[in-house]
């Protein structure tokens, strides 16, 4: 037989089953982005290359030729082909039936049968437990060529497949030999398909490139391996070093904040840097950020997480939601994980077991360096709270296993500083007065406006510390967290509360009991009075300057809660207020006193409902009314 016959020499083999079911689901489209196959081709490559630098430890000569490990990749717009080259181990004969005519992974047969008759999410998910790899060259490739020598071997071998029925291997003639890397490794050469034309030019190329796979280990060239051999000067288009692999004593600050820039392409520098390696069960590196500023979405809805995923160096995406917990959406940064599967799509890599677990790893360590660094860096931390904390604080619902570490990091004003200063709740139970059992809160839109709310005064005056809530998620976390090492959240804008067994400042001032009666009977009156538009009345302990307040029943929905779900249109009802009226206060004894005597005392029942409504920044029902009597009084006084 003549050399030349020998080349022609083919045998034409089928594709395993397997394979013919996954180049139909890639036919139509698994991938719903297409520049992938050139990161799953370089990802092939530099794994090549990584496998024959390890057998290159035992035999040197493997790569004696030529140590530098490089892929090269080129086009030929007259034959409109795009060809990639490795000189890594590349394979045998045998190797290119096997590995590019079966899907070897165990289990695939299985689950392949299972697809046949999964619908929707399902079927995702299971595409999710293997790999398309190479065969996503099919989507932008009528036909591919692959050449190969396996290294210590002087066989070179061609595949080739139209990715329909089957594939065909033979020996390669000399222009076809001549596409690898000095004789060694693998060049796969695509025949571009006309929809993917844009892969023919340069730009593409590099843009894709360095999109993908600028941190990956070896070097990307564009060009044909020898040209590139001959230029000195050649650059590759990857920067080819994976800066969070680097030991953290090699890194520098400016280094790290280089990289958040350009990562983020932020102006900011990072106000919390987070570098570690897991190496549990599994195994990962994370470079995250936490930045200065609040980006101006982070709360819009549709905000994704844009932390990056690589696997193994190669970049996979960064928008994949089931990566970061929602609540920890403005972190910034890498994970690179050692585990997960590199050549399925994004699309159903997020339903990896893997991921779920690096997703709570990685909140682990966030909060836990969050919890450091408001030890270390007060300034810093504060700076983080005003702009994060409302987002992390959804966590406290979204995430129970993760709520005493979230809870550790809240920071809240107090009326223990006046509003001025941040407290945590650990400090505000070492300072629980004794016998005090509740954690009280009251919320609000600011600081300012509740600080002096009436329904304070009482707990101010008894010693009692009052947190102020002003995040409209506080309302919403306070449904789920009921409690702080045991110490129930109490609000005290709603239900009764029982202040009289804490000694106040304003005790020693003499209670005149006589007229209890004429209280209770004013109380009566008033209730009659203003029957439908409040729950009930009754006399209060939260009051000491003010003469009444409004809190909500101990079965209702509370107040400021109920506003914001109004603002949220996601609450409709309305909960009737509870009126307490503080006994001790002139203008109410002087009320009583009037009522006792068969005076009217009507308006002065609406005047100070409404008072209370206004002091608590609710509408009052009937402008024109309230506006009437005050000047009806007004009259009166003068
Ligand atoms: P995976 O990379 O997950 O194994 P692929 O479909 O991407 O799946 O590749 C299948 C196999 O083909 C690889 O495991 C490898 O053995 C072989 N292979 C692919 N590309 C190359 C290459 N450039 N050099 C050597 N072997 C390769
Ligand atoms: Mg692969």
């Amino acid at each position: 037989m003549s050399a030349q016959e020998k080349h022609i020499e083919q045998e034409q083999q089928p594709f395993n089953a397997d394979v013919a079911r996954l180049l139909d689901i890639v036919a139509h489209a698994l991938y719903t982005d297409h520049d992938v196959f050139l990161r799953e081709l370089i990802s092939n490559s530099a794994d090549a290359c990584d496998r024959l630098r390890y057998d290159a430890i035992a035999n040197p000569e493997l790569i004696s030729d030529n140590p530098d490990f490089r892929i090269c990749v080129y086009k030929d717009t007259t034959t409109r082909t795009l060809t990639l080259v490795d000189n890594g181990i590349g394979m045998s004969h045998d190797e290119l039936a096997d590995n590019l005519g079966t899907i070897a992974k165990s289990g695939t047969a299985a689950l392949m049968e299972q697809m046949k008759d999964a619908k929707g999410d399902d079927k995702l998910k299971l595409i999710g437990q293997f790999g398309v790899g190479f065969y996503a060259s099919y989507m932008v490739a009528s036909k591919i060529q692959v050449v190969s020598r396996k290294a210590g071997s002087d066989k070179i071998w061609l595949w080739e497949s139209d990715g329909k029925s089957g594939f065909s291997i033979r020996e390669p003639n000399e222009i076809e030999i001549a596409r690898l890397d000095g004789g060694r490794g693998t060049a796969i050469t695509l025949d571009i398909k006309d929809e993917a034309c844009e892969f023919l030019l340069d730009q593409k190329i590099t843009d894709t490139v360095k999109e993908y796979s600028d941190h990956i280990s070896v070097s990307i060239f564009l060009g044909a391996p020898s040209i590139v051999a001959k230029d000195k000067d050649a650059k590759a288009i990857n920067s080819a070093s994976a800066l969070w692999m680097k030991p953290k004593s090699d890194i520098t600050d400016e280094d790290y904040i280089n990289f958040y820039k350009h990562l983020t392409s932020n102006i900011d520098e990072p106000v919390m840097t987070s570098h570690w390696k897991s190496e549990g069960t599994i195994e990962f590196t994370s470079l995250l950020y936490v930045p200065m500023m609040r980006p101006w979405d982070l709360f819009d809805p549709s905000r994704k997480n844009s932390v990056k995923l690589y696997v193994r160096r190669i970049f996979i995406t960064d928008n994949m939601d089931t990566l970061m917990y929602p609540w920890l959406r403005f972190v910034r940064g890498i994970i690179d994980s050692e585990d997960l599967p590199l050549n399925i799509s994004r699309e159903t890599l997020q339903y990896n077991l893997t991921i779920e677990k690096i997703k709570n790893a990685v909140a682990r360590r966030i909060l836990g360096d969050l919890d450091k660094l408001s030890r270390n860096d007060e300034a810093g931390f504060a700076a983080f709270w005003n702009q994060f904390g409302p987002a992390l604080k959804e966590g406290l619902y979204d995430a129970p296993n993760h709520q005493a570490a979230i809870l550790k990091v809240c920071r809240f004003y107090s009326s223990h500083d006046d509003g001025e200063k941040f407290t945590t709740l650990e400090e505000y139970v070492e300072r629980m007065k004794d016998g005090q059992e509740d954690i009280y809160y009251i919320s609000g839109d600011n600081v300012q406006s509740i600080k002096n709310s009436p329904q304070i005064e009482g707990l101010k005056s008894r010693g009692l510390e009052v947190l102020f809530f002003t995040d409209t998620v506080d309302d919403f976390w306070l449904q789920s967290v009921l409690d702080y090492k045991g110490k129930p959240f109490k609000s005290i804008t709603k239900g009764d509360i029982d202040l009289e067994k804490f000694e106040s400042d304003k005790q020693d001032e003499e209670k005149p009991e006589e007229n209890n009666d004429e209280i209770n009977d004013f109380i009566t009156k008033m209730q009659d009075i203003l029957d439908g538009k409040i729950h009930n009345i009754r006399k209060s302990s939260r009051l000491t300057n003010s003469p009444v307040c409004l809190v909500a029943p101990e079965e209702g929905v509370d107040m400021h809660m109920e506003k914001v779900l109004k603002i949220n249109q996601k609450y409709q009802g309305s909960t009737k207020p509870v009126l307490e009226i503080n006994a001790d206060h002139e203008l109410i004894k002087k009320l009583a006193a009037a009522c006792s005597k068969g005076d009217n005392i009507d308006d002065a029942a609406y005047l100070l409902l409404d008072q209370a409504k206004i002091i608590q920044g609710s509408p009052i029902d009937d402008m024109a009314e309230f506006t009437r009597r005050m000047s009806e009084f007004m009259q009166k006084a003068v």
